[in-house]
């Protein structure tokens, strides 16, 4: 019954934000919600329905259309020793226990229920194939053939999402990928899930001539992915920077060099296609390791512990939510430049441009961390002038003079201004913060890029001292801004939702977004890695720090110098934050019916 409201909730606030979208050509928040009218009324129905993987283990799924398996203890296998069989991990045995009306003790003969998303991936792997004995793989990704209500029930998007990418809210690009309409699946129609949203584990599955396809070998050098080069790929962009995550020139350009060196290429511009390329372990991102390497491990027990938290909060027309919008570097700092193309003055427009937008066509409260000059102006030219007068709209205002004094007084500005949001709306998840950036990266990358806040980067507690803070009102207010473990956990998952829309939005408008993992936890320079400060001590729980494009890139360079770019870069940010507070109703806000026609 609740589910039932929440789903007629979303498709009715759906209908008034496509009002609201009018202007923009592809509002997918409308067209998903809106194609729910017919269907919203049906539930989920029908038994658990099972396949066998292997004797006394049963892959299911439920009426909620929750994947599971269903395995018996061994005889004399204790909790720990099923715990470890079948999710590789001693956290898992609570999970069980919970999913097992908190039964502690195993009996041989009953079969107990594991979650999908707490088995190991080879077990993941199984049961999806148990389950979904039609699918198939290929370069490009997954193909799943929508099931009839004999078989398995209706399946959603949504749910369809959930299962292999491991989160609801990939039901818009995978959607995109297959230029889905807004109508409903069919039976027998297959999806295609793109090897780059997959799930790892059933990445895994795809076949050699998939960009995803690696090997592990090892040598008296140690243990190393072999992946080989495939027509029109380069060392650069297709080895180094969808395995090992480096994005900025110098490092990709060294590691290219080690890589060569470790696949005894002499000549980095002149590898044979097929060319077997291989990358040492240690410099593999953790969803490219083994299953079962620990580094791997831990990145999915992360991963799994932070998408617990999922933005549950609907907005109509964005009503009641403040959004905080920062844009990067400003006054002496003027960020990446190339000539007199300045990150600080360009990503400025593309943030007056998205206030502009939100005020006149959203009921949302905007604040603006920055001001250039007098007052907030939209330019009216595609090239701009330089400008060294950004100021910190703290009180009193700070002209970025030093620019680590104005990056800590932007989080001190915007934890200040959740505050008081807060005290208004009485929630923390009706604020968002964005910060816009454009990067400096190896020329071969370009397009949108969002970092979120990874929870294992956090910090616990910190502040600032001096009289350039202590004379500001909001760093009197708090001083130093704290953070629980839960914290980080729920601002890295509500984070990775609203990057996620804002992505997809990006893709949505035709802006190129960047191939591998356009949502990162972190940055990667050299040996380190961190968060930015802006996100880093920044208490709104939902906020992403966007890159919009490359300047490094020629065509990005050309693009900002254009105020359609920054227009319609402004409009995506629109359609993400809507998309954020729209599609929150979950499973059922995005039913889709297999037998309404
Ligand atoms: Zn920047």
């Amino acid at each position: 019954m609740n589910s039932k409201m929440q789903g007629l909730n979303s498709l009715k606030k759906g209908l008034l934000v496509s009002r609201v979208l009018r202007r923009s050509r592809e509002s997918s928040v409308a067209v998903a919600l809106l194609t729910l009218s017919l269907v919203v009324a049906e539930r989920a129905s029908g038994s658990t329905y099972r396949r066998a993987v292997e004797e006394g283990v049963v892959a299911a799924l439920t009426p909620e259309r929750d994947l599971l398996l269903e395995a018996q203890p061994h005889r004399g296998e204790g909790m720990l020793g099923f715990a470890l069989r079948f999710c590789g991990q001693r956290a898992a045995m609570e999970r069980i226990s919970k999913a097992n009306g908190d039964t502690t003790r195993l009996l041989v003969g009953v079969s107990y229920r594991i979650p999908f998303s707490s088995l190991r991936p080879e077990w993941q792997l199984r049961v999806v194939r148990a389950l979904f004995g039609r699918d198939y793989t290929a370069a490009s990704g997954w193909y799943h053939e929508i099931g009839g209500r004999s078989t398995y029930g209706k399946e959603s998007l949504w749910h369809v999402a959930e299962w292999f990418t491991g989160r609801g809210d990939n039901y818009r690009a995978i959607r995109l990928e297959n230029g889905l309409p807004e109508d409903e699946l069919t039976p027998g129609q297959a999806v295609l899930i793109p090897a780059r949203l997959l799930r790892p584990a059933l990445r895994a599955a795809l076949p050699p001539d998939s960009a995803y396809y690696i090997e592990y070998q090892e040598d008296e050098e140690g243990e190393y992915a072999v992946y080989g080069l495939k027509p029109g790929e380069a060392l650069y962009s297709s080895v180094v920077v969808r395995f090992t995550g480096r994005v900025f020139a110098d490092d990709v350009n060294a590691l290219a060099g080690v890589i060569a060196g470790r696949s005894g290429i002499d000549r980095v511009t002149a590898i044979p296609i097929g060319y077997k390329v291989k990358i040492p372990f240690e410099l593999l991102e953790p969803e490219f390791l083994p299953a079962n390497h620990p580094r791997r491990r831990e990145y999915e027990a992360g991963l799994e512990a932070s998408s617990r938290y999922r933005n549950s909060v609907t907005a109509r027309r964005l009503s009641g939510v403040t959004v905080i919008l920062d844009s990067g570097h400003g006054g002496s700092d003027v960020g990446a430049s190339v000539g007199d193309v300045w990150e600080s003055v360009y990503v400025y427009d593309v943030m007056v441009r998205v206030m502009e937008l939100l005020e006149a066509e959203t009921a949302a409260v905007v604040k603006p961390t920055m001001r250039d000059g007098p007052i907030h102006l939209v330019a009216d030219t595609d090239v701009l002038p330089t400008s060294r007068q950004h100021t910190v709209l703290t009180s009193p205002r700070y002209l970025v003079e030093d620019s680590t004094v104005g990056l800590h007084l932007r989080w001190y500005l915007a934890n200040s201004l959740m505050r008081q949001a807060r005290k208004k709306a009485g929630d923390s998840e009706k604020v968002v913060f964005l910060s816009i950036h454009a990067d400096s990266l190896h020329p071969s990358l370009r397009g949108g890029m969002a970092y979120i806040p990874g929870a294992r980067y956090g910090k616990d507690s910190y502040g600032r001292e001096g009289l350039v803070y202590a004379s500001r009102r909001e760093v009197r207010e708090e001083p130093r801004v704290t953070f629980s473990g839960e914290d980080l956990l729920k601002s890295e998952g509500l984070s990775r939702d609203l990057a996620e829309s804002l992505i997809h939005a990006f893709d949505a408008r035709g802006l190129a977004i960047h191939p591998d993992k356009p949502v990162r936890e972190k940055i990667v320079r050299e040996h380190s890695e961190w968060l930015p400060a802006v996100l880093r001590y920044n208490a709104v729980p939902s906020k992403v720090l966007l890159e919009i494009c490359n300047l490094s890139n020629s065509k990005d360079l050309e693009l900002i110098q254009t105020r359609a770019f920054r227009q319609n870069v402004a409009e995506a940010i629109v359609d993400g934050i809507i998309a954020y507070y729209g599609a929150a109703g979950g499973p059922e806000s995005l039913w889709v019916s297999t037998s309404a026609r």
